[in-house]
């Protein structure tokens, strides 16, 4: 049997080695002590913090559903879950009275309007309907409008200036941090809901919630979150935990790993480490561009908040830096061991401890805060050239026999279905 390497035990370079652990030795070389990257939780007073985030699982893919229920069995193990998640706005400055959810915070009102908030345009204040009937008659005379290039442009474009104002501008620019004209719209497509405005005005008129979005309905554990997964992917895997991998060297006959000899290497790491792990001179003319690779990490703060019904909370609001809380406490009731409500507030990039702190005061369901963990690399953002850049790069190390496949390699926007999807496809690609 030849021998592969796979560096990276998160959900693609499990996926890897499930697939080909028939047909391969796999080594799989994982710097952290646990499986997981990026869906990994741990336990805090009892009850479940995700490290990043708040991960659920579904997928469009019908090859990825299928290789999912050969590990696991959906019904004993997971509940099914529909979304109900909403937007937060505060002051009553957006909402009709009577028709919105509303949670008094301290000594403001704050409001919810479900998501997808485009699908409930009925509920905002008559002057922000009229303004939107309005943008609706602009967008109709000026029909052959140039197609958007860029992500403000788009979302201008699709939803119009009155909910871009109020909702989408504001919420993407705490995700995003950076000016939404400087991210480009194709490698965002499939990851966004893409309405368009005739849709939009039939579910306002019929009141039809959303239900074409991936995370519509999803799965969660019943037990365990996502560890559940990367624990139960991870199984009879020959993993070297603690293990960082900073020196892989080709040979004339395969490539070297701590001292190792391997035929195949699968790269499942983050990109922007090649150029100096990999001992091979056909890296050398894409080190500049890796190095300009952009991407964003997220401080994941656990607390308990109020309780509520949601799933999760999008928070447009300016008054504090988070922009998403998670209500893992209401995923499964094994997550919630605290008093009220479990679950991890969002915020874009690297916040102290104080700066947390003084955040919370600030934010609705009156949060308090258990602990937090800071991720560095979250986010992949793309230039115009990222996606030819990585493909051509694949090609050549491929003739080495070196792959690679995973959010960070291909740095993409892959939810965990892609990533496994992602990692199908590359092995039936090279013919692994
Ligand atoms: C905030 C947030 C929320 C998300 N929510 C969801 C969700 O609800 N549902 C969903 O489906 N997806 C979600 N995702 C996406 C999901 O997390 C990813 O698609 C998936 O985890 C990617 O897995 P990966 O293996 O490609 O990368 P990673 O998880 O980053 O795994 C890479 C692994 O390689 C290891 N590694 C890297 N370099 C080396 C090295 N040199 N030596 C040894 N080991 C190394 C790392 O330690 C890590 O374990 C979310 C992502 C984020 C950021």
């Amino acid at each position: 049997m030849k021998k592969m390497a796979i560096i990276g035990a998160g959900v693609s370079g499990l996926t890897v080695n499930r697939l080909l652990n028939n047909k391969y030795k796999i080594t799989v070389f994982e710097r952290e002590t646990t499986p997981g990257g990026l869906i990994r939780c741990k336990n805090v007073e009892n009850s479940l913090f995700h490290l990043c985030g708040g991960h659920v699982f579904n997928t469009k893919r019908a090859d990825v559903m299928s290789f999912f229920e050969q590990i696991f069995n959906l019904n004993r193990d997971f509940i099914k879950t529909e979304r109900n998640s909403t937007v937060f706005f505060e002051n009553g400055e957006v909402t009709n009275p009577e028709k919105h959810s509303m949670f008094v915070h301290r000594t403001s009102w704050v409001e919810g309007v479900p998501y997808p908030i485009e699908n409930h345009v009925y509920m905002l204040k008559q002057q922000l309907q009229d303004s939107f009937i309005a943008d609706v008659l602009k967008m109709q005379r000026s029909y052959h409008r140039r197609k958007p290039q860029n992500f403000e442009e788009f979302l201008k474009w699709n939803f119009g200036k009155t909910l871009y104002d109020l909702y989408f501008k504001p919420y993407n620019e705490k995700i995003w941090r950076t000016n939404l004209k400087k991210i480009p719209v194709d490698w965002l497509e499939g990851k966004l809901p893409m309405p368009s405005m005739s849709q939009i005005l039939y579910n306002n008129f019929n009141h039809v919630k959303e239900n074409d979005i991936v995370h519509s309905t999803f799965w969660y554990e019943r037990e365990g979150g996502s560890q559940y997964i990367a624990d139960k992917l991870a199984e009879n895997a020959d993993i070297r935990y603690n293990t960082n991998i900073n020196s892989i060297e080709k040979t004339s006959d395969g490539w070297t790993i701590n001292g190792e000899k391997f035929d195949i290497v699968v790269f499942c790491g983050n990109i922007k480490d090649l150029p100096q792990t990999l001992k091979c001179k056909q890296i050398e003319p894409f080190a500049n561009d890796i190095d300009h690779l952009q991407s964003h990490g997220t401080t994941s703060v656990f607390c308990e908040i109020d309780r509520n019904p949601y799933t999760w909370i999008y928070l447009p609001s300016q008054k504090y830096r988070a922009h998403r809380i998670i209500c893992t406490g209401n995923f499964s009731s094994a997550n919630n061991r605290v008093k009220r409500l479990s679950a991890t507030v969002e915020f874009t990039d690297y916040v102290d401890k104080d700066e947390i702190l003084e955040n919370l005061k600030n934010m609705p369901l009156n949060p308090q805060y258990l602990t937090h963990e800071y991720t560095k690399y979250t986010y992949p953002i793309q230039s115009g050239n990222t996606r030819a850049m990585i493909a051509g790069l694949k090609d050549i190390l491929a003739k080495q026999k070196f792959y690679m496949t995973g959010r960070f390699t291909d740095w993409e926007y892959y939810n965990m279905d892609n990533a496994m999807g992602a990692a199908k496809d590359m092995i039936e690609r090279w013919k692994l």
